[in-house]
């Protein structure tokens, strides 16, 4: 059912990626064309279509799963390397992901940027550095998701950071799933943006049609939506 995996060279990868850099507008990156970054989620089944019901009991027709293209440490740090590019003007100290989706595409940011990567994870459901990750006053720190949705654990790091008197100058993420709705009070720079549209079961479109929604992953424990 996969393609056969073709291999993504990171030095084409971001020729695209730099060729298709369109303009800057207001400190925000837009770029507009994003179908390398869309075409390796396809390739590598990280974004299917289809009729799925996600952990959080709606229905959508698409299933997004990072981990599935991260699982190719060729494709990661391809991805960390593009996400990284968007930032390699701002003398990045330290990259700091939630824990667990961002840990790979934030420890490949890192690697790109000649940065640290550090990672946050929840301490009786707080938000913290453990592990003897430590922050300096005037870090200057860029936060690395791989999807965004809501942006919730990224608001806990950025208010983490910030009480650690480090700079937050802005989040990186592979996809944003919210179609470029979410404000995080800071520059967001994703590679891909969509939007993602998720149904009440009992209003959905897919089940009215008659089709019967899969729980993605179901086979293979652990999967998230
Ligand atoms: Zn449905």
């Amino acid at each position: 059912m996969v393609e056969s995996m073709r291999d993504v060279d990171l030095e084409t990868m971001r020729n695209i990626f730099n060729e298709r850099f369109d303009s800057i507008i207001e400190g925000r990156l837009f770029f507009t064309m994003e179908e390398p970054f869309e075409d390796l989620l396809r390739r590598t089944e990280a974004l299917l279509e289809g009729h799925f019901v996600l952990t959080s009991g709606l229905h959508s027709s698409q299933y997004i799963q990072c981990a599935r293209a991260l699982q190719h440490p060729k494709h990661a740090e391809a991805l960390g390397s593009c996400v990284a590019d968007r930032f390699q003007d701002y003398a990045v100290d330290a990259v700091i992901s939630p824990a667990v989706g961002g840990l790979i595409i934030g420890h490949e940011t890192a690697r790109a940027l000649g940065a640290r990567a550090l990672f946050g994870e929840r301490d009786n459901g707080v938000m913290t550095l453990r592990r003897g990750f430590d922050l300096q006053p005037a870090e200057r720190v860029v936060i690395v998701e791989d999807v965004i949705t809501t942006g919730g654990s990224v608001r806990e790091l950025i208010r983490l950071v910030q009480e650690l008197e480090g700079i937050v100058l802005g989040v990186g993420a592979i996809l944003d799933r919210s179609g470029g709705q979410v404000d995080l009070g800071v520059p967001l720079n994703a590679l891909l943006t969509l939007q993602v549209p998720t149904y009440q079961p009992e209003a959905c479109p897919l089940c009215q049609q008659g089709s019967a929604p899969v729980k993605p992953g179901s086979r293979q424990q652990g999967a998230g939506g």
